[in-house]
């Protein structure tokens, strides 16, 4: 379960979620329950809210389970980093 990485995008932002890492801290949900809503499958939404709220969001998320990368910095770094997520 620990290495287990996780990828939400709305097309800008991609959230990273570490399922193992996380300590139910249940920040975001409470923060954001546009986007991070356990009752939904997938629990996490990126379509639900702007993409600075969602990074304003996973920058409060206690264990570092909750990290982002804009999508635009990650095809400058590696051209085909998104065909591999
Ligand atoms: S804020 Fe982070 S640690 Fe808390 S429930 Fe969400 S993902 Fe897990």
């Amino acid at each position: 379960m620990k290495d287990i990485t996780k990828h939400y995008s709305n097309g800008e932002v991609t959230i990273v979620w570490k399922p193992g890492v996380c300590i139910h801290s249940e920040k975001c949900f409470h923060g954001l329950p546009s986007v991070f809503n356990p009752n939904e499958k997938p629990w996490i939404n990126a379509e639900g809210a702007t993409t600075e709220q969602i990074i304003s969001q996973i920058k409060q998320c206690p264990s570092g389970a909750l990290s982002f990368f804009m999508n635009a910095d990650a095809t400058k770094e590696d051209g085909n980093l998104l065909d591999k997520l």
